[in-house]
């Protein structure tokens, strides 16, 4: 596969690169311009067809489109789980996976191909508006911009809802737009029960592109199982960080190698419910092929840890952020992750009792939270552990003697 790169000029607001390996279509236009506005978008895209919901389901069945934010539940499976009634939909854009830009990146430079995705859904599973759920207001500003140039705008609101990992989980934004806390109901009920669709904004765009290519064309690329492209936002000890828009089922090394990774220790993917992969050129970057290395697409995030890092204590960094993250309404999150976080700790500082203890700890929160954060928590830390077993051992024979950089960013992004 040839490498063909788009770079276009940075973005206000936006200090990152949008490339694409292969032709662009959620990035489609940004090579021209930093940001498209409605005209731009039309000239770019070409207009939407009206679809019905018989289209809407045969075209996402027929592609096989799975959600872009995490889960990776089937969009048609979603849509046909909606209770009957009144019904909504809100694309969750908070994005609150630290190391994630790729929404932000579609709702401040091309932020009409979501919203087209978003309405095209909207009427047709019958609801009369869309909430677009964000959490800075740069963002806020470029989608309420973008509806204001729409005929069909005025079915869009935008709602800032408070950042945060757990806060940003689909049923803590129903919940917050609904007027509660912004935190995980107490049950694991999906909000289609509700009549609620809960959207990811790639997974908008791409419905957008869908309904203009048609499956066939969609399926042009990508691989027979999983067509289409994928956005990942690709950082760490990388020359070119930045969103970058890939074919699905592109290896891995093409990746590291137009994004000037030299010399990869591991790779963190999917985000921090994600996994530890080794740096492996042909691992195909899909769902299926990532799940065969043991790691995830998840959210769409790539981090390259570099060989002058402590990947341990790059570990340790973040487990203490997961546990600090939960709402600590349940046993796992009040005890198990900030056990499991001092484990970590103690292992990275040489004590070898930490290692048992991370396991029976990340074993004990396993399924036992009201949302699936401690789960998420403890496959992170485990696949981490497993991936850096050479580490531990260094660790527990006086250490690896390099600092820890920090090239797992913790914390809001804006
Ligand atoms: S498992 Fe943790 S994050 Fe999830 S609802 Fe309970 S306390 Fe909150």
């Amino acid at each position: 596969m040839t490498a063909l790169l788009h770079r276009p000029a940075l973005a206000p607001n936006l200090d990152l690169h949008a490339w694409s390996i292969g032709a662009p279509r959620l990035l489609a236009g940004l090579q021209h311009a930093p940001r498209l506005d409605l005209p731009a978008h039309l000239a770019t895209h070409g207009p939407l067809p009206g679809s019905d919901l018989e289209r809407v389901l045969a075209y996402l069945d027929s592609a096989s489109v799975a959600g872009r934010g995490g889960a990776g539940f089937p969009l048609a499976t979603k849509i046909r789980a909606l209770a009957p009634g009144r019904r909504e939909v809100i694309v969750n854009g908070t994005e609150s996976e630290p190391a994630s830009r790729k929404d932000r990146v579609l709702m401040r430079r091309t932020p009409h191909l979501m919203l087209d995705g978003a309405l095209a859904l909207s009427h047709a599973i019958g609801s009369r508006n869309v909430t677009v759920a964000v959490h800075d207001e740069a963002t806020a500003q470029s989608v309420r911009a973008a509806a204001t140039e729409r005929p069909d705008g005025k079915h869009v609101r935008v709602k800032i809802v408070p950042g945060g990992f757990v806060s940003g989980e689909a049923r803590a934004v129903v919940r917050t737009l609904h007027g509660s806390a912004a935190l995980p109901p107490g049950r694991r009920t999906p909000p289609t029960v509700d009549g609620v669709l809960v959207a990811n904004v790639e997974s908008m765009a791409q419905l957008a592109v869908l309904l203009r290519y048609g499956p066939h064309r969609f399926a042009e690329t990508g691989t027979p199982d999983e067509p289409g492209t994928t956005l990942l936002t690709v950082g760490g000890a990388v020359g070119r960080p930045g969103v970058v828009e890939i074919p699905l089922g592109t290896p891995l090394g093409i990746v590291l190698s137009a994004a000037q990774s030299a010399d990869p220790q591991a790779v963190v993917v999917g985000g921090y419910h994600g996994s530890w992969i080794a740096p492996i050129g042909q691992i195909r970057l899909s769902r299926a092929g990532l799940a065969s290395a043991g790691g995830t697409l998840g959210a769409g995030v790539l981090v390259v840890l570099g060989h002058n890092t402590c990947s341990l204590g790059e570990l340790a960094r973040v487990t203490g952020w997961l546990a600090g993250e939960s709402a600590r309404q349940c046993g796992p999150c009040r005890f198990g992750l900030p056990a499991l976080a001092a484990d970590v700790t103690a292992l990275a500082a040489g004590h070898v009792a930490g290692l048992s203890s991370a396991f029976a700890h990340a074993r004990a929160v396993d399924g036992r939270g009201a949302c699936a954060h401690p789960d998420g928590a403890a496959r992170f830390v485990m696949s981490g552990l497993h991936l850096l077993h050479d580490e531990n051992d260094l660790h527990l024979h006086g250490g690896c003697g390099r600092p820890v950089l920090g090239q797992l960013p913790i914390g809001l992004v804006p």
